[in-house]
């Protein structure tokens, strides 16, 4: 068996209603998928997660890399693109296109040998994830602290047991919607939030010093990803669990957030980090210093699957024989693409979200959703 074909597709999707958080404004989703097809006729699906556009560029390029390869060999694969970009992408979002077709790789292994990805992976230490909603972003207008009230409240509603928000606006604005979600949920949902690094030191410290009343779960990237001794800093200054490492990439930048002592949980994202291979390595890297993971999850329902298998595989803290829920980020903002694309479509039950146990990543990609938000009527763009 061998690579036949990669084939891109550019989906996207304007918003009805943008909305925006401390770094810019989502007014369209726009994201790359790839389709690896084997000799065999087998499909693996992957997905990159940055700009789409620059994402696709980047496959094509790694493209002739793969083409005639024998899938199955994903680390040797991995390896080849890594080091053949190595000299203009140690970092950045050619280890993202690396990532969306390192996915589609494990798909098709799973596939081949009729075995979840999470079973490939090693072996599966829980059949369900508990899932935290990220939402309440910002929107304009007066009353922005109510409107952030009620949308949580919808969530508990829907059986969330953890919400995250966002902060980064104003310290005083941060404060006044904490404090209205934290009202409104009562005391027994877990509430973290995410600056996306809009703060100096000195201000996350203020924030985090002011909001520690209302229990917050963790304060994610609460400072630039560039100060990794500033996250530290930050961990000696409040009694709220500092995370982050969606900005990272493969197992050199997330050790150096692991090696300064910056994170309780590091927040890697699969689709970019390096995907399933790298984060696999990366998660034995965070095991051995203590901390944490729980990923970074944004894009279709190719991302959320690859991060369910992988959360399934993540070792718990040894020496106890009743360990918590492990979390997944279950982004619920306005996506058409993520409701239609993947099939099945995601669901929650009592609060929680099973891991597949169909072959792969256990899920099928509908052709017709595919066509519709890539504007192709037949095929991506293929080579070989
Ligand atoms: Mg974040």
């Amino acid at each position: 068996m061998k690579i036949a074909s990669v084939e891109t597709y550019l989906l996207s999707d304007k918003l009805e209603e943008s909305f925006f958080f401390s770094q810019w404004a989502y007014a369209e989703r726009r994201i790359c998928v790839v389709k690896v097809t084997t000799t065999c006729g087998i499909v693996g699906w992957g997905e990159g997660y940055g700009p789409a556009d620059v994402l696709e560029a980047g496959i094509r390029l790694l493209k002739p890399m793969v083409i005639g390869k024998n899938p199955l060999e994903q680390e040797s694969i991995w390896f080849d693109l890594y080091r053949k970009t190595l000299d203009f992408a140690r970092r950045g979002i050619l280890v993202a296109s690396i990532s969306a077709i390192d996915l589609a790789l494990w798909d098709i292994k799973g596939k081949f040998l009729g075995q979840p990805v999470s079973v490939l992976l090693g072996g599966r230490h829980r059949e369900r994830v508990l899932p935290y909603a990220t939402g309440l972003y910002f929107s304009e207008g007066e009353g922005l602290a109510n409107r952030l009230a009620c949308e949580a409240t919808e969530y508990v509603k829907q059986g969330f047991k953890a919400i995250k928000m966002k902060v980064g606006l104003t310290i005083e604005q941060d404060l006044a919607n904490v404090r209205a979600v934290r009202a409104a949920i009562g005391d027994n949902i877990k509430l973290m939030v995410d600056a996306n690094h809009a703060y100096s030191l000195r201000e996350a410290t203020e924030l985090a010093r002011k909001i520690e009343k209302y229990d917050i779960g963790w304060f994610e990237e609460p400072v630039s990803p560039e100060f990794y001794h500033h996250y530290k800093a930050l961990r000696g200054k409040t009694t709220i669990p500092i995370s982050g490492g969606e900005c990272e990439y493969l197992r050199y930048g997330h050790h150096q957030l692991l090696k300064n002592e910056s994170v309780d949980i590091l927040q890697v994202d699969i689709c970019s980090a390096g995907g399933l291979t790298e984060a696999k390595r990366i998660a034995a890297l965070a095991s051995t210093y203590g901390v944490e993971i729980i990923p970074h999850t944004w894009g279709t329902g190719i991302a959320f699957h690859a991060a369910l298998h992988f959360i399934s595989n993540l070792e718990p803290v040894p020496g106890r024989l009743y360990n918590p829920d492990f979390y997944i980020e279950y982004d619920r903002t306005s996506n058409g693409i993520r409701e239609r694309l993947t099939i099945p479509s995601i669901e929650m039950k009592e609060g929680y979200i099973e891991v597949p146990t169909a072959p792969g990543l256990g899920i099928e990609v509908d052709e017709g959703a595919l066509a519709f938000y890539s504007g192709k009527k037949l095929h991506g763009t293929k080579t070989g």
